[in-house]
């Protein structure tokens, strides 16, 4: 398409915007079952509007918004047991928060190494190719968890930093988080901790007595955090947020801004709009803990629904559901997913383990489930599954 010589009026672009729109599949649809993320709460689009012009690259001129997104890193740090020294930092998400945490480990280390679990997200292989590291992939335990034992035998002098996850992507599975904090204390080794999707539901589930592990700065040995709004937050794309235990570390990694108002920038991006930042601090506002620890809950029971209808038609997962990920394990993958797919349900495959994954993220009820587990079961019994 040709770069437009006359303009046209909104009406007729708004209506263009329509149709691409039409072609989405909305997540109030029910049919997306296999996303991290969800429709954020309305107060989000609100606040992502009032704050549209706004330039957190330039502090100077945007007082307000600058203020806003302080605020909203101290609620954060609250949030993950941050001591007092420590330091957030916004991001466009977790890839972003990642990679801010791994510079900060390569900086203060200058080593050429990151361990990770086989299970991390992809994000590290980008993150290795640009920062020339090499990803050293540490064995899993038969729970698809970091296995102590070959983490201690994978660390050496090299090490820059070790991954650890808390909601991996696939499985929603916590590393031991706290076992491989004594380790990194012990060993003086930097520890990040990718709770890309856990940081918005694992508080939340623990204040109302789920028995999960810690994996925030309550463990000593854990260096950075990077959480994701734009997930189990409810807010709107794209919000991310990596704290610092030290926040000095930033300072290690910030360049000169010589022309615009801050005049030392740690972050990636240069000019960020405030529009996320706003509706992040509005979702967490308007739901504070109680708002949360009901989404958290209600996305349990889902997910505990789902499972027990699995079962009931025959089928089974990877392991049992830690968070609100459900890994539904399948011979014929392919054929299954096609299956689905034609019947106008999305779900993601993941081949590493001959399985596809499901979310039960808050737009999932109990009555799209009823809905779904009858064409799954067809699909299953067409393929040969069940
Ligand atoms: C989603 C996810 C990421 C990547 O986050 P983006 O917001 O997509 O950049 C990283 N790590 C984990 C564990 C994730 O679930």
């Amino acid at each position: 398409m040709a770069f437009p010589t006359h303009g046209k009026s909104e009406r007729d672009i708004l209506e263009e915007l329509h149709e691409f729109r039409e072609k989405d599949i909305p997540f109030s649809s029910g049919r997306i079952l296999g996303s991290m993320c969800t429709k954020p709460l309305p107060i989000a689009e609100k606040a992502y509007m009032e704050f549209l012009e706004t330039n957190l690259g330039d502090p100077e001129h945007f007082m307000g918004a600058w203020e806003m997104e302080e605020q909203l890193l101290e609620m954060i740090k609250d949030l993950l047991h941050a001591p007092l020294d420590a330091a957030g930092q916004i991001v466009s998400g977790g890839t972003e928060g990642n990679l801010l945490a791994i510079l900060v480990a390569k900086s203060l280390t200058g080593k050429k190494e990151i361990v990770v679990p086989s299970h991390a997200h992809f994000s590290f292989n980008k993150i290795a190719s640009i920062m020339n590291l090499k990803l050293r992939v540490v064995d899993t335990s038969d729970a698809h968890v970091i296995s102590i034992n070959s983490l201690r035998n994978i660390l050496s002098d090299k090490t820059a930093a070790v991954v650890a996850v808390a909601g991996s992507t696939e499985l929603g599975a916590i590393d031991p988080i706290e076992e491989i904090g004594e380790l990194c204390y012990d060993e003086h080794v930097f520890l990040h901790v990718d709770a890309a999707f856990g940081g918005f539901i694992i508080p939340f589930l623990k204040e109302q007595g789920y028995d999960l592990p810690n994996f925030d700065f309550l463990v000593n040995g854990v260096s950075t955090v990077s959480v994701d709004a734009h997930k189990m937050g409810c807010s709107a794309i794209p919000l991310g947020i990596v704290t610092v235990r030290d926040r000095r570390w930033f300072e290690d990694i910030s360049v000169d801004a010589p022309y615009v108002s801050r005049k030392k920038q740690s972050s990636i991006l240069g000019t960020r709009s405030g529009g996320p930042v706003a509706a992040a601090y509005a979702v967490i506002k308007h739901l504070g803990r109680e708002g949360y620890q009901e989404i958290a809950s209600r996305c349990m029971e889902t997910t505990f629904y789902m499972k027990q209808r699995l079962n009931e038609v025959g089928l089974d997962t990877v392991i049992e559901p830690v968070l609100n990920v459900i890994e539904v394990k399948v011979k014929n993958l392919k054929e299954v997913m096609k299956g689905l797919t034609a019947k106008g349900w999305h779900v993601n495959p993941v081949e590493r383990l001959s399985s596809f994954r499901m979310v039960m993220m808050p737009h999932i009820t109990k009555q799209i489930i009823d809905e779904f587990i009858p064409d799954l079961e067809e699909v299953c019994k067409e393929v040969g599954e069940i």
